[in-house]
């Protein structure tokens, strides 16, 4: 698996106001948003491309294009919601599925509860988003899901990762040949016994979105 921590003041000034606790819903939800556009940049450096012709007012170009199948978006339901828009901004085209995961709050174990995906992912670069990678139980479950529909690539855009959820997510994807990165805008300390991010930002979904009941 290939790591890529963001590296950028920009990255890095959103971030601090992302983790305030007294940062607003509204203002975290744009941060977010704004974040994984800077992110989607680095995680969309080996996205797949084919060669085109363009005709400027001058004179004939050569160009490149996406490839077909069209790269696919993949939130994790619910934080990931908060990451679709600035991952669609650079990805106008992608088509989007959804994939429900929830975390038992004892076990920390993953289970898949909902699923909007095309059957077959063969030949798609597949973009995962969710906000935290904490135990890194979430996400491995969704890579290997995605993988096991034929994914042709995967990477994870997340905005904080966790040094046991990236060690987590590296062995149980070690065997995978697909190529797996996982671009994140900062590596954080480590978990806390509830399976918190620290220093972290808190509750990505209650963050975005309020508490839900
Ligand atoms: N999920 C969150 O929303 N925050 C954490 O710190 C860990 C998992």
């Amino acid at each position: 698996m290939r790591i890529s921590v963001a590296d950028h003041p920009l990255v890095a000034h959103k971030l601090t106001a992302l983790r305030d606790q007294s940062t607003d819903s509204l203002t975290f939800r744009r941060l977010a948003d704004e974040l994984v556009t800077l992110l989607g940049y680095e995680a969309t450096r080996d996205v797949r491309v084919e060669p085109t012709q363009v005709t400027t007012p001058v004179a004939q170009a050569v160009g490149v294009r996406l490839a077909h199948p069209r790269p696919l978006i993949v939130p994790i339901l619910r934080a990931g919601l908060g990451m679709l828009e600035g991952m669609q901004r650079l990805l106008p085209t992608a088509e989007v599925g959804f994939l429900g995961m929830v975390r038992d709050e004892h076990t920390l174990l993953a289970s898949t509860y909902a699923e909007r995906l095309p059957a077959d992912l063969s030949g798609r670069d597949c973009f995962v988003l969710d906000p935290m990678l904490a135990t890194g139980g979430t996400l491995a479950a969704a890579l290997d899901f995605l993988i096991r529909r034929g994914a042709a690539s995967l990477t994870a855009v997340t905005l904080l990762a966790a040094p046991e959820g990236v060690e987590r997510l590296r062995h149980e994807t070690a065997h995978l040949e697909a190529p797996i990165t996982l671009v994140t805008a900062a590596l954080d300390e480590r978990l806390d016994e509830r399976g918190y991010i620290v220093p972290g930002l808190g509750d990505a979904g209650d963050r975005l979105y309020g508490v839900a009941g």
